[in-house]
């Protein structure tokens, strides 16, 4: 069976490649050489190809299913062009690294035809700022969790391009209020009070481009819906080799799926804009909103956050950053998180099939 997953090596000296936020180039982890993302995905267009035509079905000789079957049906396993390792992941995995040899790979399949996104931002802060943003977060608390005051525990901070689905629509609006006008005034023996009635209506359509909703059904909404807003100036055309060095999914919810979320933000932010030209009123009650979403055009992309995650007092905490703004969120009382909770049951299939590799090896 051809590869089904690309290594991305350092045409130079063949160490794994990462893409750099610094200098926005993929860096050789050995030597230190930077290349041009256009450059090295020139040199993999083949390569790329090839796998994405190898597709993502389970090979035969898969060890995976002798696991639980219910697991095994939403994972898949590759081999490591590199080292030759089993790489496990799960069905929707588009970019990881191998954890026996730590070669950054990607699966083109995941990305083939109607798969491939359109755009992708670029990550634009390291790891380590957002070590230090979680670390201005506890400050002043007492319990600085030890794992993050070492910048070394990589397994609880991850690098994620998210998949996202960015909606534009029309929102055509037809609204309708009740206002009063309470004027008072006073004569010699008298406090007369008018009250005035007004029928207000505000008609219009209010345009949306890009509104964004998170396609991942790992990553908890909220916090996808608080690290926002991306700036779409930096909304480049989607490239495999921005990839290397982290992970990625592709989306497994569908736009037709998460247009309610969208819809519901685009209702919502159009009834506020159109009432905050209700002024001039006394009191202002909405009698009709009657809101019509007119979709247009949805856009696939990939956009990239730092996933936190620690132990504090026996709970597990759960943090996000937006790994181009920097905006920080955190602390949700999320217990795992669907993200993590993947993340651990591949972490404890490689450690059982580590196990059996050395019970073969001892017998
Ligand atoms: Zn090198
Ligand atoms: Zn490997």
């Amino acid at each position: 069976m051809p590869d089904q997953v690309t290594n991305y090596k350092c045409p130079a000296c063949g160490g794994p490649l990462h893409f750099d936020p610094e200098s926005q180039k993929l860096k050789c982890d050995f030597c230190g050489s930077v290349f041009e993302p256009a450059e090295i995905s020139e040199q993999y267009s083949e390569a790329n190809a090839a796998a994405a035509a190898a597709g993502t079905q389970l090979s035969e000789s898969n060890d995976v299913m002798q696991w639980s079957k219910e697991e095994a049906a939403h994972m898949r396993a590759y081999s490591c062009p590199s080292c030759g390792a089993q790489l496990i992941c799960d069905d929707n995995t588009a970019a990881t690294s191998c954890p026996y040899c730590g070669n950054p790979t990607v699966v083109p399949a995941q990305f083939d035809g109607a798969l491939r996104p359109d755009y992708i931002i670029p990550f634009k802060l390291k790891k380590e700022e957002a070590v230090n943003k979680l670390k201005s977060f506890y400050k002043g608390k007492p319990l600085l969790p030890r794992a993050f005051s070492e910048n070394n525990h990589i397994e609880e901070i991850k690098g994620v391009y998210v998949p996202f689905w960015l909606y534009d629509g029309a929102a055509a609006t037809d609204l309708s209020y009740h206002g009063t006008r309470v004027h008072t005034h006073t004569t010699r023996d008298e406090i007369i009070t008018t009250t005035e009635h007004f029928q207000i209506e505000r008609k219009g359509t209010v345009r949306f481009k890009m509104v964004p909703a998170d396609a991942s059904s790992k990553m908890p909404d909220e916090l996808m819906d608080a690290i926002e807003p991306f700036d779409y100036h930096d909304l480049v055309p989607f490239d495999m080799s921005y990839l290397p060095g982290y992970l990625a999914d592709k989306y497994d919810v569908s736009s037709e799926e998460d247009a309610k979320r969208a819809d519901t933000r685009m209702k919502n932010s159009a009834i506020a804009e159109i009432s905050a030209t209700v002024s001039g009123y006394t009191s202002v009650m909405p009698e009709t909103e009657h809101v019509h979403i007119v979709p247009e055009r949805v856009h696939y992309a990939f956009l990239p956050v730092w996933m936190l995650s620690t132990k504090w007092k026996d709970e597990i905490h759960i943090f996000a950053m937006n790994g181009q703004t920097g905006k920080f969120i955190g602390d949700l009382p999320v217990d795992y998180g669907r993200f993590w909770l993947w993340f651990f049951i591949i972490t404890a299939f490689l450690a059982a099939i580590l196990y059996i590799m050395l019970f073969v090896v001892m017998g």
